[in-house]
């Protein structure tokens, strides 16, 4: 289906980005796997590429670039050929913007131009082991002593952990107040600042995801983002975007699955036949055709509602719950379309199988898309409820 969104500019850009991955990731990602993370280069040359923060303000090294849709391109490129695993939006467009818009001046001054070529990684760092979907329930503590912060406690499932050289890290700063939490920007090589497992996982073998802890971590007043008492609703003002970026990855995967799908149809017989004459595959692959379609120019538009600064958090929760669930869906459809190939590691599909799992579950889960868009029509439980 023709996108309406994009114009040449955006084109010439994804030509550019398309040469990035096939030269710069394709060829290591398999090493990558095996290793559980990506080789850090690879950022500083997406940075001298111009790929990395291009929202950033041009004194700091960036492209002064708002437009979502040059993102949009890097993250579909990033998927078709790249790998998914390789987190660059995640340092660009979901960590980076805190800096950019809740840090100091002189935080930016020292920290952005890093983030813009890629010598500095980024990450968020919110979820503890006794919480995930409920945020208000961490227990890392910031105490304040004279101007600087004191940071106690741990974090984990935080991607780009092992390779990251800052992250955004969230910690009480009230302890009676549920909502009492503040963001604080922690670098590589702070006392009391440990990194603790890569842990093993399902799938997105590329990507580090690491346990962090915080022992009497000093945090100088500049590492500060926003009032430290209000990191909460700093955080759920950026949920809309990042919730966007999530919608954008998981359609842009099964859009891949289903060329790959489509390939492997037409090449592999059976019963004297190609595989895709089949009257269950042709309509296996009409529907997913037909569903791909309509997510996506529902996420198209959610991307356009957005560079006009009209993307609810409602919206982006219905983008991110109908991407990730269509996902999952595809990527079953095209295993069992692969037959036992779609399971065998040397096809890519099974790979993009085990990725996908985990849309539906970070970044906000199924259940938890779902409560704020019940709560959005009238369906809210804490008020039906009394
Ligand atoms: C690969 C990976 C990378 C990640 N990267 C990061 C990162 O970079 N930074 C970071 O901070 N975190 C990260 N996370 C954590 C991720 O955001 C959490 O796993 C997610 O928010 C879910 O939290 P949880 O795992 O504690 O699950 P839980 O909150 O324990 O949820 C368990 C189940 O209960 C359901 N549930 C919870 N509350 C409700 C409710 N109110 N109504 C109905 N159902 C509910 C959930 O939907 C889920 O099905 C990552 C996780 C993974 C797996």
């Amino acid at each position: 289906m023709q996108r309406l969104i994009f114009d040449e500019d955006h084109e010439m850009f994804r030509d550019s980005v398309r040469r990035f991955m096939q030269t710069e990731v394709a060829p290591h990602v398999e090493q990558w796997r095996k290793d559980g993370r990506c080789d850090p280069e690879v950022f500083r040359k997406a940075g001298e590429a111009g790929l990395l923060c291009m929202w950033a303000d041009e004194q700091y090294g960036g492209l002064g670039i708002e437009d979502f849709r040059f993102e949009q391109v890097v993250i579909e490129e990033t998927i078709r050929h790249g790998d998914l695993g390789l987190f660059m939006t995640l340092h660009s467009r979901l960590v980076g913007p805190y800096i950019g818009r809740l840090g100091s001046g002189a935080l930016k001054q020292r920290l952005l131009p890093k983030c813009v070529s890629g010598e500095t990684i980024l990450g968020v760092a919110m979820t503890e082991a006794n919480a995930g979907s409920d945020l208000a329930a961490i227990r890392s503590r910031a105490v304040r002593d004279g101007d600087d912060w004191v940071l106690n406690g741990s974090k984990t499932y935080i991607s780009n952990g092992m390779i990251g050289g800052a992250f955004v890290v969230a910690a009480r700063t009230v302890p009676d107040k549920r909502h009492g939490i503040g963001l604080f920007v922690v670098e590589e090589g702070m006392e009391g600042f440990n990194r603790g497992r890569n842990l093993a996982k399902m799938g997105l073998k590329t990507q580090d995801t690491a346990e962090l802890f915080f022992e009497n971590v000093r945090v100088p007043a500049e590492n500060v983002l926003g009032d430290p008492e209000r990191g909460f609703y700093n955080l759920m003002h950026h949920l809309a975007e990042e919730r966007l970026i999530s919608a954008c990855q998981e359609i842009a995967h099964p859009q891949v699955a289903f060329d790959l799908t489509m390939d492997y149809i037409l090449e592999r017989r059976a019963f004297g036949k190609p595989i895709g004459a089949f009257q269950n595959s042709r309509f296996k692959m009409a529907e997913m055709r037909a569903s791909l379609d309509a997510v996506q120019t529902f996420i198209d538009q959610c991307v356009m509602l957005h560079n006009n600064g009209e993307l609810t958090a409602e919206l982006a929760a219905e983008a991110k719950l109908l991407a990730s669930e269509l996902e999952g869906r595809v990527m079953d459809d095209c295993v069992q379309l692969h037959g036992g190939a779609g399971y065998m590691s040397e096809y890519r599909i099974s790979h993009m199988y085990a990725d996908a799992r985990v849309s539906r579950i970070y970044a906000g889960s199924s259940e938890i898309m779902k409560e704020i868009i019940a709560r959005s029509i009238g369906l809210d439980e804490r008020k039906l409820s009394d």
